[in-house]
């Protein structure tokens, strides 16, 4: 059998540093663990208008919809910032996600015990922390249609659709659903069903999915707004919470910063099964391409190394191996190794982008 293939678009800014780690750690997993990729790098966002004059080549997006996974590092850039909408960086990640129809945005909010201190709640709180929120991404008001700014009458009105469709729902409910059963078997679905109808029906649809095939996890409902209170109030009560494109974006970053620096997030977007069974993928860290920090080693790369956990997790079906990945990081923090968006002034000498990568993989020798 060939080995699973990935596809890494490290973009611009600090993505090819952090990426350059990742590529160390997914090299430890063929040397150490007996799990080879067969991997390829390519050039995405500002790299690829350079080179090519588009965000995305044709080709590359070829090989995207060919892999087992893509692994992204950032793109964009104040150098493309005045560049044709058309041919802005952000338009290759956005293809890849539209091509690939990459519906169900995972975002974990984890607090690693390490850093407890760096968020804004109490350490009581958020220590411990551990939930997973399922955003649909490809759908709902921000693709409704009709919108626009339109003139009525006197004065201008600025419309948009909030819209989904039954199978729309029923998808990313499943994902949210499979994702539990790996987890701790717990579905909290979000959404405003006391004065949209398009919540009726997202939460008829939920309901009527988790009946019908997944009775055995445990489903409960909130409305949006009380959710975002309830994920500050006391976020360990969910697993994982399922929620539309709009209440997604906002309650994900909410929950997110709940666990301290953008350097530690990783995310995942999930498709459709491929013929193999895997999902379309494509992993990411939630931060963008930093150009303030670009060039001067003081990226922290553990955002990316903690998408590839989740790629091996959610991709190549390696739960212990990612949680291997995860205990590594957690040890490096643990030993107090920081990177600077990790430390308060005096706290002493950060560590680089690569001693960052060097102690993850040191801490993954000693797991050994
Ligand atoms: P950003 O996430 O790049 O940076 C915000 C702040 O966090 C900066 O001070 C940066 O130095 C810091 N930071 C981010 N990642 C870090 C890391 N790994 N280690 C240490 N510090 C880190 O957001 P921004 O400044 O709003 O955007 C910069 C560029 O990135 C823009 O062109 C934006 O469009 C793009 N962007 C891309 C993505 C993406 O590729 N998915 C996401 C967000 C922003």
């Amino acid at each position: 059998m060939s080995n699973p293939s990935l596809l890494i678009l490290p973009g611009d800014g600090i993505g090819p540093e952090v990426m350059a780690e990742v590529r160390k750690v997914i090299d430890w997993f063929g040397a150490n663990r007996g799990l080879t990729f067969d991997v390829s790098e390519d050039l995405v966002g500002g790299a690829a208008y350079d080179a090519h004059g588009t965000p995305l080549t044709d080709e590359t997006m070829a090989k995207a919809q060919q892999v087992d996974a893509v692994l992204l590092g950032a793109v964009g850039g104040p150098k493309y910032d005045k560049l044709d909408f058309s041919v802005k960086p952000e338009r290759g990640l956005l293809r890849l996600r539209k091509e690939m129809d990459l519906y169900a945005n995972l975002r974990p909010a984890q607090c690693f015990d390490a850093l407890a201190d760096f968020s804004s709640m109490k350490k009581e709180i958020v220590s411990g922390l551990d939930i997973m929120i399922v955003r649909e991404l490809t759908s709902g008001i921000y693709f409704g249609e009709p919108r626009g700014v339109f003139k009525d009458g006197n004065e201008r009105v600025g419309l948009n659709t909030q819209r989904y469709t039954e199978s729309e729902i029923a998808r990313v409910a499943r994902s949210a659903f499979e994702l539990a059963r790996k987890r701790s078997n717990k579905v909290c679905s979000m959404e405003k069903a006391n004065v949209m109808e398009s919540g009726v029906l997202w939460r008829d649809v939920v309901t009527e999915i988790h009946d019908a095939e997944y009775p055995d996890v445990e489903l409960s409902h909130m409305y949006a707004d009380a959710g975002a209170m309830q994920l500050t109030r006391w976020p360990k009560q969910f697993d994982v919470i399922v929620t539309d494109n709009l209440f997604g974006d906002m309650l994900s970053d909410l929950a997110a910063m709940l666990t301290g620096s953008l350097g530690m997030l990783p995310s995942a977007s999930l498709g459709s099964p491929m013929e193999n069974g895997r999902p379309k993928a494509l992993y990411e860290p939630v931060h963008g391409s930093a150009p303030d920090i670009a060039g001067t080693g003081k990226a922290n790369p553990c955002a990316s190394i903690l998408s590839f956990a989740m790629a091996l997790r959610y991709s190549f079906d390696q739960g212990d191996e990612a949680t291997r990945l995860e205990q590594a990081v957690e040890k490096v923090l643990a030993d107090g190794v920081r990177t600077a968006d990790l430390m308060q002034a005096g706290d002493g000498t950060p560590a680089t982008t690569v001693e960052m990568g060097q102690a993850v993989i040191a801490a993954l020798d000693a797991s050994l």
